[in-house]
C-alpha cells in the first residue's frame, strides 16, 4: 500500500527557503500511480486532523525541544530556521532565506511537518499490521537529534513512528538508510532507544556539514549501528557494497519485526543539491539499489516501510517511479 498525506505536501520556496525539495516529487509520482494502476493503490489521508501531536513528538524528542515547537512564535521560528539551515552560526541569516519571497507564513510549515509525520506513522504502522510492505509519498527526517533540528528535519518522523507503535508488542526495528547523507539523527537515537538498530550507507565526503567542527556549532557525530560510508570513486561498486553490509548487518543483529528504509533520491546523478555531489549513481543503479532492498526483505518476510528521504531538483520523480512501477507489478 502506497500512503499519500494531501496536507503534506510544500515547496519550501513558499515559506523564503531556497531549497529545491520540491512538491513536485511527490506529486507527479502520485499522478503516476493514479494512471497506471488505479486509485486503488493509494491510500490518501487528507484532513487536516491527521496530524502527529505534540505527545507524539515528545515519545521521541526531549521536553525542552517539543516545547519550544509547540509554543509556537520566535522559539518555532529560530528552530525552523535552524532546522533549514538559514541562520549562521552568529545568529544572522544566510542568503538561503528570504522572508520577501514568502507567499506563506513560517508557522504553517509547522502544520505540513506534522501531516507528513502523521504520513510515516500511517505507513509503518500498516507494514507492521498488515506483514507487508507500505511506501509513504513524503518522510525520512533522519538527521533530527532528539534535541534539536538538523539537515532540512524538524522532529525525526521515524522514530516518533516506532516509538508510537511500540506498546503494540514488537521487540526490535531497523533503519535502513541509503540516502546520500549519514542518517546522523538516527544514529544517535539508537544509541539512546537500543530496540532501534541503524544502518547508513552513504557519502563518505561532504557530510555531516563542518566535520570536524572547528566552531563547535555542530554537535559531535555518533555513529549509526552499522555505517558504510562509499566514496565518489566507488560509485560503481555502491551495489556490491550494500549486499556486503547489509548481510553484515543481519549477521550481527537481532531480527527485526519491522523495518523502515529511508529510500532517498539523492544518491542519483540527476540531484542538483550541491552537498550530493560525492555520489553520482545512474538510474539503472537507483533501481537495481531499490530492487535489492526490496527482494532481501520479501526474501526474509520481514514487513518494511519506506519513505522518501532526500531528492533535489525536477529529477527526481522518475526515479520513484520506476521502482514503485516494478514494486506494484510484482506484488499483482
Ligand atoms: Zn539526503
Amino acid at each position: 500500500m502506497i500512503f499519500y498525506h494531501a496536507k503534506a505536501q510544500r515547496d519550501l520556496q513558499d515559506y523564503g527557503i531556497q531549497i529545491p525539495l520540491l512538491s513536485s516529487r511527490i506529486e507527479q509520482v502520485r499522478a503516476h500511480l493514479l494512471q497506471k494502476f488505479g486509485a486503488q493503490c493509494l491510500h490518501e489521508l487528507s484532513e487536516s486532523a491527521e496530524a502527529l501531536t505534540q505527545h507524539d513528538l515528545a515519545l521521541a524528542h526531549t521536553a525542552e525541544y517539543v516545547k519550544k515547537l509547540f509554543q509556537g512564535g520566535a522559539s518555532l521560528d529560530q528552530a525552523l530556521l535552524e532546522c533549514y539551515e538559514c541562520v549562521r552560526a552568529d545568529g544572522g541569516r544566510t542568503v538561503r532565506y528570504d522572508p520577501a519571497l514568502a507567499k506563506t507564513p513560517l508557522s504553517e510549515l509547522f502544520h505540513d511537518l506534522l501531516a507528513e509525520g502523521y504520513g510515516t506513522f500511517k505507513a509503518v504502522e500498516y507494514a507492521l499490521q498488515e506483514k507487508n510492505w507500505s511506501f509513504f509519498l513524503g518522510g525520512g527526517m533522519h538527521h533530527a537529534r532528539p534535541n534539536g533540528p538538523g539537515g532540512f528535519c524538524l522532529f525525526h518522523d521515524i522514530v516518533v513512528a516506532l516509538a508510537r507503535l511500540k506498546n503494540n508488542n514488537f521487540k526490535n526495528a531497523w533503519v535502513v538508510d541509503v540516502d546520500a547523507h549519514m542518517g546522523d539523527g538516527t544514529a544517535c537515537f539508537s544509541k539512546l532507544l537500543p530496540w532501534i538498530k541503524s544502518f547508513s550507507i552513504h557519502m563518505s565526503n561532504g557530510w555531516p556539514l563542518g566535520v570536524p567542527d572547528q566552531d563547535g556549532a555542530r554537535p559531535h557525530i555518533v555513529p549509526s549501528t552499522l555505517d558504510v560510508p562509499v566514496a565518489y570513486q566507488e560509485s560503481r561498486q555502491y551495489l556490491t557494497l550494500l549486499k556486503q553490509g547489509l548481510e553484515k548487518f543481519e549477521r550481527e543483529q537481532p531480527r527485526p519485526d519491522v523495518v523502515v528504509v529511508v529510500l532517498g533520491a539523492d544518491p542519483f546523478e540527476g540531484d542538483v543539491l550541491q552537498s550530493t555531489r560525492h555520489l553520482k549513481l545512474t538510474a539503472a543503479e537507483m533501481l537495481a539499489r531499490d530492487q535489492f532492498l526490496f527482494n532481501f526483505f520479501l526474501d526474509r518476510k520481514i514487513p518494511v516501510a519506506y519513505v522518501m528521504g532526500g531528492g533535489y531538483g525536477p529529477l527526481i520523480a522518475p526515479i520513484y517511479e520506476q521502482f514503485l512501477d516494478w514494486a506494484l507489478l510484482k506484488a499483482r
